[in-house]
């Protein structure tokens, strides 16, 4: 099969990152999309993030029944930091017979070759990079044309809408007292209130 993978802290998810991979499902005929929520990020502050636990249930949440979506907590039983290399080559032994497609923003293309071993990544899958309305498409194709040229990748730009929201965004709503309804499903915002996360 052919496997989308949306790599995230998913802190807390939300629709950009379902209507991403229900784009990309559509786009390059993947026949589901795994979501895998990340263990510890080294690039990123662990102040403002929800446990592993509580990113886990949201996302698990975000997508229940949806037959094609599934969540993995791979990266959250493995110890120490998250590397996304080694994620793919965990699903490349659990899983020899499926296809793998990284999915991810703009943004990521940019900064890829700061992660770990990013010539191991770009061999172990082909890579998605959506590009928003607001994304200079010229940039990217000369970036992304750049990192094929370098590290042998398989890079599709797909063609995103500008949905203007951010985890970060929406963590600040809610500690605003501000309405998330519609930006993330129901029941993620009513385990957010019952395990009264993103409170301060
Ligand atoms: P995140 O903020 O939780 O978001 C997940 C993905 O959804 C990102 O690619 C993000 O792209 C995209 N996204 C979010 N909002 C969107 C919107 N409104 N429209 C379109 N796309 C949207 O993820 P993250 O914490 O940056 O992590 C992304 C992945 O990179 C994870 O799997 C992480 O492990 C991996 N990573 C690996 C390494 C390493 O191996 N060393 C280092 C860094 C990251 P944007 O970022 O463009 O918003």
């Amino acid at each position: 099969m052919k496997i989308g993978i949306i790599g995230g802290t998913f802190n807390p998810i939300h629709i950009g990152h379902l209507v991403l991979a229900t784009e990309a499902m559509k786009e390059y005929n993947l026949d589901e999309i795994w979501f895998i929520p990340t263990g510890m990020s080294y690039m990123k502050s662990q102040k403002q993030i929800a446990s592993a636990r509580d990113r886990l249930a949201m996302t698990e949440l975000a997508i229940a029944g949806n037959e094609r979506m599934k969540c993995l907590d791979i990266e959250i039983k493995r110890e120490g930091y998250t590397y996304t290399y080694e994620t793919l080559e965990q699903l490349h032994r659990e899983y020899p017979e499926h296809d793998f497609f990284f999915i991810f923003g703009a943004d990521c293309l940019y900064t890829i070759e700061t992660w770990k071993l990013p010539e191991q990544i770009f061999s172990q899958c082909e890579i998605i990079a959506a590009a928003r309305n607001g994304s200079l498409i010229e940039e990217m194709k000369t970036k992304a044309t750049e990192l094929e040229k370098k590290y042998d990748a398989k890079i599709h730009l797909m063609p995103f809408m500008d949905l203007e929201i951010s985890s970060t965004v929406l963590r600040e709503r809610l500690m605003n007292g501000k309405p998330v309804k519609y930006l993330i499903p129901d029941a993620v915002i009513e385990y957010i209130s019952e395990n009264k996360l993103y409170k301060d």
